[in-house]
């Protein structure tokens, strides 16, 4: 194993940033094969990126991390993607039920420090519970989403799952990624057109006013405390502080160390 740290992905993703999303898309397909994922929570920006998998001749399954408190919009988006696009969708489940938890834990939700936890049983844990069988997953997180997200680099090391975070939209604006949708008639969660700027459990999302940032919408109950899941590493610190280990020869490939690796 060599370690990877994200200043060795600094000339990588300056040449990134020139890239389009299907063309990285195509890159991580070459580069990881079989041990790559790409993570949807069927939202606007995840359906974007179902539909653009789809265009691709890539074979790329989807991770849906489901923590069994989705709105039922979700599930229904989920499921009208998959027919619609044929892709390999994997429902990722936690341990537990809700009801269960809440036997155990109480209603972990409603304070600061339970969200936190609740978050991490509810959709971490289903994540990291398959992350050893990849190398890289693709997101679809993006600058315009403003926060913790404005420096997103496109290619992120997440030390949580050890691997690799692609982020292809990384670049898009929210015009772009509006006009991608409406272009390609992709299917978009009808909570969007609700109100709900992004869109998560059903106990913990609500729509925003026109004057709030979309975040608004996600805690609302808990204050400006809760922002983030914690399920995306680089919502939550700096991505210059971020190494992961992986096998010497594909840190070698991406690193351009031993293959001239074009696209
Ligand atoms: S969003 Fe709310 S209900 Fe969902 S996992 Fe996090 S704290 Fe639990």
């Amino acid at each position: 194993m060599a370690r990877l740290t994200q200043a060795d992905l600094r000339q990588l993703n300056e040449t990134f940033e020139e890239r389009s999303p299907q063309e990285l898309i195509r890159w991580a397909a070459e580069m990881f094969g079989d041990r790559l994922a790409a993570l949807s929570s069927m939202q606007r920006g995840g359906s974007a990126l179902c539909q653009m998998l789809s265009t691709l001749d890539v074979k790329i399954p989807v991770l849906f991390v489901d923590t069994g408190v989705l709105f039922q919009e979700t599930y229904d988006t989920r499921d009208r993607i998959i027919e619609k696009y044929g892709l390999e969708v994997r429902t990722l489940m936690p341990k537990w039920s809700m009801e269960k938890q809440t036997q155990e834990h109480g209603v972990l939700y409603l304070s600061v420090e339970g969200q936190q936890q609740c978050c991490h049983m509810r959709k971490s844990e289903p994540l990291l519970a398959v992350s050893d069988q990849f190398d890289a997953m693709i997101s679809s997180l993006r600058r315009s989403d403003g926060g913790n997200r404005s420096q997103l680099p496109i290619l992120a090391l997440d030390p949580q799952t050890n691997c690799i975070r692609i982020n292809p939209l990384s670049t898009f604006s929210a015009e772009q990624l509006s006009e991608y949708i409406r272009e390609n008639g992709v299917i978009v969660n009808p909570l969007h057109a609700q109100g709900y700027a992004t869109i998560g459990c059903n106990r913990c999302t609500t729509p925003v006013m026109e004057n709030e940032p979309g975040r608004a919408g996600r805690w609302r109950h808990l204050g400006p405390w809760s922002q983030y899941c914690g399920i995306n590493p680089t919502d939550m610190m700096s991505p210059d502080k971020l190494s992961i280990d992986l096998p010497l020869d594909l840190v070698d490939r991406i690193l351009g160390r031993e293959t001239d690796f074009v696209i």
